[in-house]
């Protein structure tokens, strides 16, 4: 059923975790999974499947770009929006380098590093801008490096930034984005967007709807849609930057089964509500947990959330594994904070017994 839990009623673990079967809280993974919807379009592609997926990804697009009213030529599939970001840089490398341009990769630190890790094997100077104190990007650090910079830069905008899992408020970007120079374009990572209820969140499509063409937004299907495994994202630009990103794109990426069931879940507003409804009610065990314990944490809007951990992060990270439990990691030169994925409601009741029992030993 799809009627949102309350923490009351998840006293009893459903599946009780153990060396077999850990709690996966490490890789901000949807833990619900798939909707019945996404599961039964997935079986009933499968007699079809060994056709091409040409008329299963043109379907997915047309419908993603309705989504936004958007036009299809605004859509690139990927194969997962990782596929979209290597797309991206590859694709602003190669232009910068046909105008014979220096180009530079500006991100913050830290952050979702695909930006970073494609980037690297091209050669691209990374310029890593370490987050203010209260988390949040320097982007008056981060704009001054590209004004300054006599060449093109892409700056990666992960908004909520993983890990911290915290929003840039719309207003903040706007005041860089709506006036930078065309050999200034941004990658705007939203991969976690359903996820946010803070209305100083705006998404950054609107500025692609309104026609600019150096910014690139990325989105997936596998975060709030819970379909890591099947590996399909997309991005979202102008239709000539779209075209470009496509070049680099593999062809054909998106399979059957994955383009079948991000078409069945992308209007499924009822699995949507009842994806955000269960992280927000994990967010609150774990939140009401770390208050107790008055361990710090960064405002989180999106399915994991950045804590204190007092004492050594790899120490703490090994003890939950030794529970069975596979917490996130430290995320330098931020020290001293775990990333934690906000689970089912019974794993996170889970995990704050094993927490609790951990402050008891003086480890927290
Ligand atoms: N962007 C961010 C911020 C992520 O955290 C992740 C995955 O963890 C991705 C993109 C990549 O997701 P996928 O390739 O599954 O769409």
């Amino acid at each position: 059923s799809h009627a949102a839990t309350n923490a009351a009623s998840m006293t009893v673990p459903a599946v009780p975790f153990g060396e077999k079967n850990p709690l996966l809280l490490n890789f901000n993974e949807n833990s619900l999974g798939m909707s019945a919807n996404a599961r039964r379009a997935i079986v009933e592609s499968l007699p079809n499947a060994f056709r091409y997926p040409d008329a299963a990804r043109e379907a997915l697009v047309e419908q993603i770009a309705a989504h936004y009213s958007l036009t299809p030529e605004h859509i690139s599939l990927g194969n997962g929006s990782s596929e979209t970001i290597q797309a991206a840089v590859q694709m602003l490398v190669a232009n910068a380098q046909k105008k014979q341009q220096p180009v530079q990769l500006i991100v913050p630190d830290p952050t979702f590093n695909y930006a970073e890790l494609y980037a690297q094997p091209l050669g691209v100077n990374i310029v890593k801008v370490p987050l203010k104190a209260d988390l949040s990007f320097d982007l008056a650090a981060m704009q001054a490096i590209a004004d300054n910079f006599a060449g093109h830069s892409i700056i990666y905008i992960c908004n909520p930034n993983n890990p911290t899992a915290m929003i840039t408020p719309a207003s903040d970007l706007a005041a860089w984005v709506e006036k930078a120079p065309l050999q200034q374009n941004f990658i705007i990572d939203e991969a976690y967007a359903e996820f946010v209820s803070d209305p100083e969140f705006k998404s950054a499509v609107e500025w692609v709807s309104a026609g600019k063409s150096n910014i690139i937004v990325t989105r997936t299907f596998s975060k709030i849609f819970a379909l890591a495994g099947l590996r399909v994202g997309y991005g979202i630009a102008v239709p000539e930057v779209t075209e470009q990103i496509n070049n680099f794109n593999s062809i054909d990426n998106t399979n059957i089964a994955g383009a079948v069931a991000a078409s069945a879940s992308i209007n499924d507003t009822s699995f949507i509500d009842y994806s955000r409804k269960s992280t927000d009610v994990s967010r609150e065990i774990v939140i009401a947990a770390l208050t107790e314990l008055n361990l710090a944490y960064a405002p989180s809007q999106a399915n994991f959330i950045f804590h204190q951990v007092n004492g050594d992060v790899k120490t703490y990270q090994q003890r939950m594994k030794e529970n069975h439990i596979m917490v996130g990691r430290e995320f330098p030169p931020v020290i001293g904070k775990s990333r934690l994925t906000l689970g089912t409601p019974e794993e996170m009741l889970q995990f704050v017994a094993v927490l609790k029992q951990f402050r008891l030993k003086g480890w927290i």
